[in-house]
């Protein structure tokens, strides 16, 4: 018998536009017996050879006989991939404007998709020549079988839920058990007020049913504190973890693991989503309005939108409960909740008994004296926690030492000279680091331009901040967490390890401070400058800013009766800023409802929807030239369209930044009313701009964060 398959590979849109198949599908023949979709094959593809995966089988050919190639050899080992994890894949191929293949196969371990690596095709089958096994995946299978359930502690004493936790787990597990479509769920819970408690319950009722949940975090190497709740609270649970930081031998064996059943909750980063999971009933996204869940190059989806999708289309044709939680939720999210389409549950206070919000205040910095930046109030409240053996929290959201050397005699200052940017001054290895481009450099001895030998380190980032509080303090245990200090596996959690058993005194930190750890003995948070978000030009700066100041705020006051007294301490140059009341009364309410309204009445997002077109060339002026003619391209389609679209296509300009590894950037804006006008828009014009074949590397990004 002799089958005809499409087949997505791994192939960007420029080869599958060239080779006139506008969705990046091949066909291949097969004379092998029974194939199914969702299997892999090894395929040639020109010269080489590919694993792609099977998304159609047909009786006859969908295009001429006569050139369609053989499929090398069926990947035998694993289960096919369902019908809905190809659902989900060709939404988001076809909401992200990708082929199918680079949505697809991207999303799978290395060992999975690379056939050029890992030596597929000289493990063809003697006897069936039809049929290949990939070692990797055999050992992953086998590997998977002997996996036990480990006895992974000691079960948590059950805490008894109050009657708001009570009231949300029983809205989660009704909608679970219910027949009908249901609203994705917005938990809404101040920090601390036991919104992991809630979800991990109706996890474990979605497990007992038989079925698996999915659970997306930020930041999974700063959460090993989350896995070992889920340990401790979901006993006799399997466990799966999926993210980036494995090995791709880990990565891959955590994959079938969830493929084939074999773990009942999968914790992941935002690849996570795109993991196989047959069993799916439910899907919590923690802290859902961190940027982090958004990609940032190849395929820039966002994971917390796709939860919502992969929620929706459920599992065989009813959709499942997909948790939102979040102290802070995105505007997104909050304008969904407004308009009905989101369904809010609240949490509104501590859960710990006696466990109490802490006070906010500010601290002007105007006109007063500070040493090392630091201003008295703050000291004072840093030597009595010092006293009282209550680990001390100093947020600062900027890495190295100084953010630039400058040159007072001549201005010369550190610019990196690969980007549009200055490069950083680290003191721990004395180099100079550009924050975009990864270029480093000792630090000149003295001045490049003009032999001055006296540089001066201009402003504070966490080395410094370090340096200052150790020299103020001198008896204190002063660490740093951020990026540079935690590249070692498990740092940054011996380093959040030390503050929960008072090895430390003061941990000064980036945004790594504020992701959801459950300090118990923290009362005191300082932030040392939270202005230069205040007057980005960015429109989503001020709901950053704020919600990485009730983040790390939240990390204060979380134990119980000793958190009276917890206080947050804010030094800013701008107290009568309108963000700072909201965040001293802790609303976010009422700050979502000033934002909201600012938005909507300039027409941005969530009002309307944005995409980017962007371009780089080594020249400014090609990539410039480049989106002036996609934008003349775009402007002639829309005025070919007689209904009204709504559609705005913005002039191209230089982005922020525009240089980085010599690399000239621009992109244009892209604003539309509504959805389905901006989608078909983009699908005839992103065809009109590949069949101009431009060298110049181009991509476009739906739902951009950074604009
Ligand atoms: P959130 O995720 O909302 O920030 P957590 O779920 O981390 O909050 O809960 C904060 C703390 O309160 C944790 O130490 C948790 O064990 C505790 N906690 C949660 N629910 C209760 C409860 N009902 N009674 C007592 N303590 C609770
Ligand atoms: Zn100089
Ligand atoms: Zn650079």
């Amino acid at each position: 018998m002799v089958l005809f398959v499409r087949v997505a590979v791994d192939q960007p849109a420029a080869v599958a536009a060239s080779a006139g198949t506008g969705d990046g599908l091949y066909d291949y023949r097969w004379k092998g017996g029974a194939i199914e979709v969702g299997r892999f094959v090894l395929v040639p593809f020109g010269a080489r050879k590919m694993v792609g995966l099977v998304v159609e089988v047909n009786e006859t050919a969908m295009v001429d006989a006569e050139r369609i190639r053989d499929v090398i050899a069926r990947v035998d080992g694993l289960s096919p991939l369902s019908k809905d994890w190809l659902a989900l894949t060709r939404f988001a191929a076809r909401y992200y404007h990708r082929p199918l293949g680079e949505v697809a196969l991207p999303s799978l371990p290395p060992p999975l998709r690379d056939a050029a690596r890992y030596a597929l095709s000289e493990l063809l089958d003697e006897d069936t020549p039809q049929v290949a096994t990939l070692p990797s995946i055999a050992r992953a299978i086998k590997r998977a079988a002997r996996t036990a359930v480990v006895k992974e502690p000691a079960e948590k004493p059950a805490v008894e839920l109050n009657s708001m936790q009570a009231a949300a787990l029983d809205a989660i597990v009704t909608a679970r058990q219910s027949a009908n479509t249901q609203k994705p769920i917005l938990l809404y819970g101040i920090t601390g007020s036991g919104k992991t408690e809630v979800y991990l319950r109706a996890i474990a009722e979605a497990v007992a049913a038989n079925l698996q949940a999915l659970v997306l975090v930020p930041e999974i190497n700063l959460t090993p504190q989350l896995a070992e709740t889920f340990r401790r609270g979901l006993p006799g649970v399997r466990i799966g973890t999926l993210h980036s930081g494995h090995a791709a031998g880990e990565r891959l064996h955590q994959w079938v693991l969830a493929h084939e059943g074999q773990v009942d909750v999968l914790l992941g980063t935002r690849l996570a989503v795109l993991a196989s999971l047959p069993r799916l009933g439910l899907i919590v996204v923690d802290e859902e309005h961190d940027a982090s869940y958004k990609q940032q190059e190849g395929l820039r989806y966002s994971a917390r939108d796709l939860a919502i999708v992969r929620a929706r289309q459920g599992r065989d044709g009813k959709s499942i409960p997909v948790v939102l939680a979040s102290a802070t939720p995105s505007m997104e999210s909050w304008a969904h909740v407004e308009s009905g389409r989101y369904r809010k549950l609240v949490l509104t206070e501590r859960a710990m008994p006696e466990a109490s919000l802490p006070t906010i205040r500010l601290v002007p910095t105007q006109r007063v004296e500070a040493l090392h930046g630091l201003t008295e109030p703050l000291r004072a409240a840093i030597v009595d926690r010092i006293e009282r053996h209550e680990p001390v929290l100093v947020f600062h959201n900027r890495r190295g030492y100084a953010p630039v050397l400058a040159c007072g005699a001549c201005g010369w200052l550190s610019a990196c000279p690969r980007c549009s940017v200055n490069a950083v001054f680290h003191k721990a290895d004395r180099h100079l680091h550009c924050h975009h481009c990864g270029w480093q450099n000792r630090v000149p001895r003295a001045c490049p331009a003009c032999g001055n030998a006296d540089l001066a380190a201009v402003g504070r980032g966490t080395q410094r901040v370090e340096e200052s509080l150790a020299s103020l303090f001198p008896e204190a245990r002063v660490a740093r967490i951020d990026r540079d200090s935690t590249r070692r596996k498990g740092a940054a959690a011996s380093l959040l390890e030390a503050v929960h058993v008072g090895d430390l005194d003061i941990l000064v930190g980036t945004q790594m401070l504020a992701k959801g750890h459950d300090f118990r003995n923290v009362t005191l948070v300082c932030v040392l400058d939270a202005d230069s978000a205040l007057y980005s030009h960015d429109f989503r700066a001020a709901e950053r800013l704020f919600s990485n100041l009730m983040q790390v705020a939240g990390r204060a006051g979380r134990g119980g009766a000793r958190s009276r007294g917890a206080e947050v301490l804010i030094q800013t140059r701008a107290p009568e800023h309108p963000l700072f009341a909201a965040l001293l009364a802790h609303d976010f309410d009422g700050f979502a409802a000033s934002q909201l309204a600012e938005r909507r009445a300039a027409g941005l997002p969530p009002f309307s929807h944005q995409a980017v077109l962007r371009a780089e060339a080594p020249l400014a002026a090609d990539a410039i030239a480049f989106l002036a003619a996609a934008r003349a391209d775009g402007i002639a389609i829309l005025e070919g369209r007689h209904a009204e679209h709504g559609i705005e296509l913005y002039d191209p300009v230089p982005m922020t930044v525009a240089r980085i590894a010599n690399v000239e950037r621009a992109q244009l804006l892209i604003e539309a009313r509504s959805r389905p006008p901006l989608h078909a828009f983009l699908d005839a014009w992103l065809a009109s701009l590949q069949a101009r074949r431009s060298r110049l590397r181009w991509h476009v990004e739906i739902d951009p964060l950074d604009i």
